[in-house]
């Protein structure tokens, strides 16, 4: 079984505590990943001290060809990274090659970072004052991330903020560590001077690390809601910037004037993609009227039967195993409670037969229909392939039932009413919302993130909040008087 390391300043590094990493669909080891201590991570830090000077000093056009050879290099192993994706979560090639492109769409936004660094100036702001504002980096920058993305989540953090002068330390999920290794690699071989990108693989005991160095003046997390309300409070306590992004439960409203044909078919997708474990998953189909929600039924139920599951690496699944076995476990404990709370059970995915057949973590699709708010498979995210079906009787009911949840990541319309659609977007407090788009992850050139409970911190992940994430804003005036002029003393404040 291979070993990964941790890669610091371009050398692989090992340690004592180590972790199994598992392959879901068969439960078995793949690798073996040490764990970092504090020690671990300081070397990171000091190796990202001594780069950072000339990093920060090279002009951004010469760092965004760093980020141009990335691109290319990420294209031409895409096939590599997505293997060792499915292998370590589970899920679909397919939908690791999805992940992996959207990830790319970041490294192609950093490349434009000399026109995104472009500060303001105003020439003439006083007497012979010229002022201009710019963006500088923040230094040493961290990111944690979650299982569910192993490339495009990381992929969010750290081109853009080593495009914008900043080194960068990656701790990413311990149970889907190895595309972090080769994005290294790849970054490397990019001409990304050494030091300026590690990878420290852990658990609590590295982030908790990363939070406490002085050294580290902002965190990306992604992750679930108690981690990243936890790491937020702590961190901005020590006066770190920090943007920590959460759980979800997304809701999909649909009228009665819907499209339902095509509603029933995008829902299954946005509802048990990557089985479920998506953070802008949809778990909950909110039908106006019961004929709505009859409809809709009809045409969901036979597809959640019909899908094709099996291991990730093996072409022509819909849906692979979930991450562990806990995962597959507390999926099944919620199906029990939804059952038993009363909601009515269309289709049980415990009784597909890989989840009794198959070594791997394998739980079939699952659909409740008449589930209601008080019921924990309504108010949890479950982060499985469950989906429950909600039925109110009007728009207005739908929306303060989406108004009144805990998370807001992101949200979902059908319709064919532009009015409706237009109020939705308006009055739903959700920070992503689709109309007749089941799964609204904008693209690379606008930014990412919920409300509520689903994000703590004031800027979003990637696109332009990204650039003013990873930097601070400085302001300078500048004064050439003429030789001529007298310059008396001045006591009133200057105007
Ligand atoms: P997680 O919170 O268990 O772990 C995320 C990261 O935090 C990992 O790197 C992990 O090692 C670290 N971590 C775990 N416990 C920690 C602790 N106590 N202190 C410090 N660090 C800790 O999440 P996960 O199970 O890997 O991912 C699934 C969760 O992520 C879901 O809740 C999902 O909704 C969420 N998610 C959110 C988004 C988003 O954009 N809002 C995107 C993807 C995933």
């Amino acid at each position: 079984m291979d070993t990964l390391t941790h890669l610091i300043g371009g050398d692989a590094v090992t340690g004592e505590r180590t972790l199994d990493v598992l392959n879901p669909a068969t439960a078995q080891a793949v690798r073996r990943l040490p764990l970092a201590d504090a020690a671990i991570v300081q070397r990171a830090i000091e190796t990202a001290r001594d780069a950072l000077p000339a990093w920060r000093a090279m002009p951004p056009a010469k760092r965004a060809q760093v980020m141009y050879r990335f691109k290319t290099l990420l294209e031409r192993d895409a096939q590599e990274i997505c293997a060792l994706i499915s292998e370590e979560h589970g899920k679909v090639l397919d939908d690791a090659m999805g992940e992996l492109k959207r990830g790319i769409e970041n490294v192609e936004y950093a490349c434009g970072v000399p026109e995104l660094l472009k500060g303001e100036y105003s020439h003439n702001a006083g007497p012979s004052i010229d002022t201009w504002s710019n963006h500088q980096p923040l230094g040493i920058v961290a990111g944690v991330t979650p299982f569910n993305f192993p490339a495009m989540v990381p992929l969010w953090m750290f081109p853009m903020a080593l495009a914008c002068g900043n080194a960068f330390i990656l701790k990413p999920s311990e149970q889907s560590p190895s595309a972090a290794n080769k994005m290294a690699h790849l970054l490397h071989e990019a001409g990304l001077p050494a030091g300026l990108f590690s990878v420290v693989h852990g658990d609590r005991e590295a982030v908790e690390a990363l939070i406490a160095a002085p050294e580290v003046k902002a965190m990306s997390f992604v992750g679930s809601t108690p981690v990243a309300r936890s790491l937020y409070e702590g961190g901005t306590r020590q006066g770190k910037r920090i943007q920590a992004l959460g759980g979800a439960k997304n809701h999909a409203v649909v009228l009665p004037d819907a499209d339902l044909d095509n509603a029933a078919s995008t829902l299954i997708g946005a509802a048990f993609g990557s089985a479920g474990e998506r953070c802008m998953a949809i778990s909950v189909a909110v039908c106006v009227g019961d004929e709505t929600a009859d409809a809709l039924i009809e045409r969901l139920a036979p597809q959640a039967r019909a899908m094709s599951i099996g291991p990730g690496t093996e072409p022509g699944h819909d849906m692979g195993a979930l991450i562990n076995a806990s995962q597959r476990d507390k999926v099944a404990g919620y199906i029990e409670a939804g059952a038993s709370a009363g909601a009515q059970l269309i289709v049980d995915g415990r009784t597909h037969p890989l989840v009794e057949s198959s070594p791997g973590f394998f739980m079939g699709a699952t659909l409740f229909d008449r589930v209601t708010p008080d019921m924990s498979i309504y108010r949890d995210e479950i982060f499985g392939p469950v989906l429950c079906v909600v039925r109110v009787a009007s728009f207005e009911d739908a929306i303060a039932l989406i108004n009144d949840h805990q998370y807001g990541n992101g949200t979902c319309l059908f319709t064919r009413d532009g009015e409706a659609g237009r109020r939705f977007a308006d009055q739903i407090e959700v920070g992503m919302v689709g109309i007749n788009v089941p799964l609204p992850v904008p693209v690379a050139f606008h930014s990412f993130g919920g409300w509520k409970d689903s994000l703590f911190g004031d800027l979003h992940a990637y696109g332009p909040d990204a650039v003013r994430f990873y930097t601070r804003r400085k302001s300078v005036s500048q004064r050439w008087p003429e030789r001529s002029a007298q310059e008396a003393a001045q006591f009133s404040f200057p105007s």
